[in-house]
């Protein structure tokens, strides 16, 4: 079996930063972040284990909390961040720069009258914070369909973003609708860098491989998208969350296998993944685990190497 390995695979620069943040601060008491961390759930549950408790809304908060709040990287609202600031002792903010700039635009333009669309999902939590900076009622739409069945004047000034895990084709094609209706149109492409570079490098692999694995959790917004733009180049793939969830009796030895992950995907869980696929060993439970127990491969690069596991 050969086995290409996306090199952009796992954290992303955003979510590196905001869980490395909850790490060096978790000695501190009463330490809180709003909402999980990331989408991943080995990651919150450890986190939980070295003292980081979810917290789900400011709002339920009535005292004041003698501890700190961690803004994750979707960041938050500004009326959000207001709560948070008078509720908390301490609030650690650990919003993407590529999110930040999203409500710096937001606040901008709406503050000039341009009435704010935002290309996304909107149940997501970042396109919820992105909605908070606005000064009037932003739009979301989510669709090419959505688009065309946009109710907008023809003279009215419209402000484009797109959520940053957004993908690139589906926002162009939904800005040149929305070009169509309105024209006073500013647009900012907002789709992060990394996840731009993300998903071509899946494209691409998805083309050369008959089947391809994409890693990351059910709820992360990147991974499904992903997921979406490998499955539309490879019939064969398939969205996996850990290791427990590969059924390897669909894979055969001349397979070429691709693999990719989500942003909030760990290293040592694709490392787990990739181990298990190499090695084919399926039977042997107990070598498998004493191996990964002794940290023989890591991933430098998108290769994989032997040495010290990076956690
Ligand atoms: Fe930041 Fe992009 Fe990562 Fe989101 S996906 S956290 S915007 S780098």
């Amino acid at each position: 079996m050969k086995i290409i390995l996306a090199k952009s695979a796992g954290f992303c620069f955003g979510v590196d930063r905001a869980v490395k943040k909850a790490y060096e601060y978790s000695n501190l008491k009463n330490i809180y972040t709003l909402g999980p961390i990331i989408h991943n759930q080995q990651v919150v549950d450890d986190l939980n284990r070295n003292g980081i408790k979810v917290m789900e809304s400011v709002e339920d908060i009535h005292t004041i909390v003698d501890g700190t709040l961690i803004i994750r990287s979707h960041g938050i609202s500004q009326e959000v961040y207001n709560n948070a600031e008078v509720k908390f002792n301490k609030v650690l903010d650990a919003t993407c720069p590529f999110v930040k700039r999203i409500h710096r635009i937001v606040k901008e333009h709406s503050k000039k009258d341009y009435r704010i669309l935002i290309v996304g999902n909107k149940d997501h939590p970042e396109v919820a914070g992105i909605m908070g900076w606005s000064y009037s009622n932003p739009m979301v739409i989510n669709s090419v369909e959505e688009a065309n069945n946009l109710d907008i004047e023809v003279n009215n000034k419209i402000c484009v973003v797109a959520q940053t895990t957004f993908n690139t084709n589906k926002f162009e094609e939904i800005v040149e609708i929305v070009r169509k209706k309105v024209y006073d149109v500013i647009v900012f492409n907002t789709i992060c860098s990394a996840t731009n570079q993300r998903q071509s490098e899946a494209l691409q692999i998805a083309k050369k491989v008959n089947k391809m694995i994409v890693i990351g959790g059910r709820h992360s917004s990147n991974t499904q998208k992903l997921y979406e733009i490998c499955k539309n180049e490879c019939q064969n793939t398939y969205h996996i969350e850990t290791v427990n969830d590969i059924d390897f009796k669909e894979f055969k030895p001349d397979d070429i296998v691709g693999i990719t992950a989500g942003a909030s995907t760990p290293n040592n869980i694709i490392e787990e993944v990739i181990f298990k696929m190499t090695h084919n060993d399926h039977d042997n439970e107990n070598s498998f685990e004493k191996l990964l127990e002794e940290s023989l491969f890591s991933i430098h690069n998108g290769k994989i190497v032997k040495g010290k596991v990076i956690a």
